[in-house]
């Protein structure tokens, strides 16, 4: 049985529909999960207690469990046991403009970078889309406040899990949804070509980061396999593609790395590859892990100093959370 939380408004809508029923109740239901976080179908008191129970036994709204929530300085990160007994973490950010959820996309992720703690589990599977927006409903609930921006930046490759994604952030931004506004919202991807010109399509707002982390093949071999599968100039041919059909700025993240990526050649090279692209790098300090293979790079201000001289536009990520291993890469599909 599906988990009611996982329908778009159109899903609601055609159940609706199917049953003989107005579909405007599909807004009803919306409302009660989304808006006043309720979750027992029986308490949805404007709907006929026949459709109710119509509802319940074509519907389970299960939720996912908090197993642990471990707080740092403005950062929490949430353990979720599945109801399958799969672990995913979700990191809460809290920023001056309000507050962030990185969310899972995937048990464990089949990317294999080099230098990423999170997809050092294989994959074992996609997320369910009612296990992406539970992420959140469990946050706010925990925490009783809104969640005003979301990025799909934790475990796993969102464009290998391309069309439940895709329903998450059509759930989590409708205005009777979570509505959470699409730009707040950021999907990254390692750069999984033929779903960027899907996403590219989409008539929605949200902002897109593509994980580069090299400026030449030579060097994103190394790190990145997939890079064997779409190299960097079929990435770059699919990012102009996504700006002209959407007119949207395109984050470029750049993983600092020690002696790997971080030489001022390396920033020359970058320029030369995105110039005159509606793009700007986000470069992020390395938080090291287990893998003692990498270290972080000490050259980030020259790099960034590199990129602006040449036109261009380049900041730094802000450093969250290594404190309880929360940072970016370092989540983990495990319990301990
Ligand atoms: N699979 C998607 C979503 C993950 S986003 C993607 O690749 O974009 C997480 C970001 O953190 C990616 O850019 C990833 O390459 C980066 N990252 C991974 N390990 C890291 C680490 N140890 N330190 C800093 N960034 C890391």
């Amino acid at each position: 049985m599906r988990n009611i939380l996982g329908l778009k408004i159109e899903d609601l809508e055609d159940y609706f529909l199917s049953i003989e029923e107005k579909k405007f109740k599909a807004l009803q239901v919306f409302e009660w999960l989304y808006i006043h976080k309720e979750n027992n179908i029986d308490n949805w008191t404007n709907i006929k207690k026949d459709i109710r129970d119509k509802l319940k036994s074509d519907f389970r709204t299960n939720f996912i469990k908090v197993k642990r929530k471990e707080t740092g300085d403005l950062v929490s990160k949430y353990l979720f046991e599945l109801e399958d007994g799969n672990y995913i973490e979700s990191v809460l950010m809290e920023h001056d403009y309000g507050l962030s959820v990185c969310v899972s996309s995937q048990v464990g992720c089949p990317m294999g970078c080099k230098f990423c703690e999170s997809g050092r589990l294989k994959k074992v599977r996609n997320l369910e889309t009612y296990e992406m927006v539970e992420q959140i409903i469990l946050i706010e609930e925990d925490i009783k406040k809104k969640i005003s921006s979301v990025v799909i930046m934790g475990i796993g490759e969102p464009f290998d899990n391309y069309d439940n994604v895709i329903d998450f952030i059509k759930i989590i931004n409708h205005p009777k949804g979570l509505a959470i506004g699409a730009r707040h919202i950021t999907v990254s991807t390692c750069g999984i070509v033929p779903k960027i010109d899907e996403f590219s399509n989409l008539d929605l707002q949200v902002n897109l980061a593509i994980s580069l982390h090299a400026p030449n093949d030579e060097i994103r071999n190394k790190i990145m396999p997939i890079n064997k599968v779409y190299n960097i100039s079929q990435v770059i041919e699919a990012i102009k593609r996504y700006i002209s059909k959407t007119n949207r700025r395109v984050t470029i993240e750049y993983v600092m790395l020690n002696m790997v990526n971080d030489y001022i050649d390396n920033a020359l090279e970058l320029a030369k590859l995105l110039k005159g692209l509606n793009v700007y790098v986000n470069l992020i300090p390395y938080n090291e892990t287990n893998n003692i293979e990498y270290k972080k790079s000490k050259r980030i201000n020259e790099f960034k100093d590199a990129l602006l001289k040449n036109g261009i536009n380049a900041t730094v990520r802000r450093e969250f959370g290594s404190s309880i291993s929360a940072a970016c890469g370092q989540l983990r599909s495990k319990e301990v």
